[in-house]
């Protein structure tokens, strides 16, 4: 079906269109021409045989004697309607038999067949192609990736086993080439010895047999999504150099965001001895109050970096109130940390955590539920058959009843992760409207439901593609960034020399890129300063750490990193 979409689509394009609106022309002009016949007809008739026939016998007529059918039923019998008939068959002749088919052929026909003749999927690159990015495996997650590539004007190609899948994807303008995955030569005539990163993004044996089969002749590095986190070390073994799991990373992140029992912090990642953790607001006894009254540097020497808040993220201030369902973004140390679950402290074992889709994300979800001891109830339609640890409610969970019955009234956070945006949405907005205080977290499949998701009034929302590829774009970059969610990197980056000697003010990295410094990192110490004050001065040598949206760190890279 959608390759007729597909040829259908070439008809609506570039110079076809034109001539498209061309036909349409044509047959007004055609459609004139027979009214116009079918008036003299109706008229002719009348005055010179004495014969009265309505309109629609005028059409009629016109249509048979130009398309020369000519029955005959209903002829002039003068010299003059004789004329009348043998210039409308003239016409017939030229306009309809001639000229429409013709231009028909060579307007439609012969352009559509030729590129049907050309059309030959690439299957291999010139010699001198390199330091392209390879991706096995086109998905939202990998068309995230191709979007960002594509921004940084990083070559890439996709590449696909399936011709049809290659003539829609290179109609959406991207560059593709067809061919196994696991046969050495098509691989090396994609140059994939000279390629600067691939990414296979398959199932894990299929994962697994393209690593081996590159390994088999080169050494280009190969990052690769994995579905089950135990295989991790059979794809190193071979040779994968990073594996990444993110059904894992995803399930973590839904339940460390689900929940505000547990009071730790859940660490996002970290630079050297510093750590960027992330913890609930309403988990720590600092709901309401303002940043500068909670004090929170004092007491554990942490800086508070940012806040979540419903899919926002802000940079606080002094002022800053802490909302309960907000998150807090904290740089530290480890012992910081302690210090800051020390005072948080108490558990309340009453919290339960309602997990909707037991899935591979909803599984891990639970995982990471159980092991910080929080109570939850998993409802999926089916039993997950990978899965022997958790104990599942069967049915559906867009039934009413079942949740209520499940505990949703005793629930505190709720994770909805199933494989279907729509339902996902209605659960958050059915959830949503009978708890109005629960806390939302829910999974996006596809990138443009995060929105719908959060009106639908989910808290937080993590979006499957752009979580993966993020990671595979840092992991391309081999850039210390890490993903905090959708629109916000930390990164680090040396201090340009030019900045040397200029304290943070004078230093204008805010003003000028919107990128703000976490923490700085000094060269003869292991202790990075966070949250340096505005009147610290930069002295050369120094490490930054920032944190900013992903343009931001493009202007920071733009502004101050492409010196000579
Ligand atoms: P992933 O591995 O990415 O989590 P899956 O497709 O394996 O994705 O998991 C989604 C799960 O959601 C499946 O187990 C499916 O049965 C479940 N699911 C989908 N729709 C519903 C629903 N309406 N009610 C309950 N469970 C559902
Ligand atoms: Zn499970």
């Amino acid at each position: 079906m959608k390759i007729y979409a597909s040829e259908f689509a070439f008809f609506l394009r570039g110079q076809a269109r034109k001539n498209l609106k061309l036909l349409v022309l044509y047959c007004f002009f055609l459609f004139l021409m027979v009214m116009t016949y079918a008036a003299l007809f109706t008229v002719l008739m009348e005055y010179l045989e004495g014969r009265h026939y309505s309109f629609f016998t005028g059409i009629y007529w016109t249509i048979v004697t130009m398309s020369t059918l000519g029955y005959g039923d209903y002829v002039f019998s003068t010299d003059a309607g004789h004329i009348f008939s043998a210039l409308v068959t003239f016409s017939g002749v030229i306009f309809m038999l001639i000229l429409l088919p013709f231009g028909m052929v060579s307007l439609f026909l012969a352009p559509w067949i030729e590129q049907r003749l050309r059309y030959r999927p690439k299957s291999q690159l010139n010699a001198d192609y390199n330091g392209h990015v390879i991706i096995f495996g086109y998905d939202s997650i990998t068309r995230a990736l191709t979007r960002k590539l594509i921004a940084h004007h990083t070559p890439y190609v996709i590449v696909t086993a399936n011709q049809d899948e290659a003539i829609l994807l290179e109609e959406e303008g991207l560059h593709v080439v067809v061919g196994s995955p696991t046969n050495v030569t098509f691989l090396k005539n994609i140059q994939v010895a000279k390629a600067r990163h691939v990414v296979a993004n398959l199932s894990d044996p299929l994962n697994t047999n393209i690593c081996l089969t590159i390994r088999s002749f080169c050494e280009t590095p190969i990052a690769t999504m994995i579905d089950e986190p135990e295989r991790s070390e059979l794809l190193r073994s071979a040779g994968a150099n990073r594996v990444i799991p993110l059904k894992r990373i995803l399930g973590s992140y839904l339940a460390s965001r689900a929940t505000t029992l547990g009071a730790t912090a859940h660490i996002l990642d970290a630079f050297g001895k510093l750590l960027i953790a992330e913890m609930p607001v309403k988990s720590t006894p600092f709901v309401g109050q303002t940043l500068a009254e909670a004090r929170i540097r004092q007491l554990t020497g942490l800086a508070v970096i940012g806040l979540w808040e419903r899919g926002t993220f802000t940079v606080p201030e002094a002022g800053s109130v802490l909302n309960p369902l907000a998150l807090m973004v904290f740089a530290g140390t480890r012992e910081q940390l302690h210090a800051l679950e020390e005072i948080a402290g108490d558990k309340d074992q009453t919290d339960l955590v309602m997990v909707l889709g037991h899935g591979r994300i909803g599984c891990n979800a639970a995982r990471f539920l159980e092991r910080r001891s929080i109570p939850f109830v998993i409802i999926d339609r089916t039993n997950n058959l990978d899965c022997m640890d958790h104990i599942t409610v069967i049915g559906d969970a867009t039934n009413r009843h079942l949740l209520l019955e499940s505990g949703i009234k005793d629930a505190k956070g709720l994770i909805v992760t199933t494989n279907d945006d729509d339902t996902n949405i209605f659960l958050t907005l059915a959830s949503r409207r009978q708890r109005p205080h629960m806390r939302i977290v829910a999974r996006s499949n596809q990138e443009e439901n995060v929105d719908q998701l959060y009106a639908a009034g989910a808290d937080f929302v993590i979006s499957n593609a752009s979580v993966g590829a993020n990671i595979l774009n840092n992991v391309l970059e081999g850039k210390e960034t890490i993903f905090l969610t959708e629109g916000i990197d930390v990164f680090r980056a040396p201090l340009p020399p030019a900045l040397a000697g200029l304290s943070i003010a004078e230093s204008l990295i805010r003003p000028k890129t919107g990128c703000s410094i976490v923490a700085l990192e000094l060269p003869d110490s292991t202790d990075p300063i966070v949250s340096p004050p505005p009147e610290t001065i930069l002295t050369e040598g120094m490490g930054l750490i920032l944190i900013g949206s992903p343009e931001d760190e493009e202007n920071f890279g733009r502004k101050f990193r492409n010196g000579p």
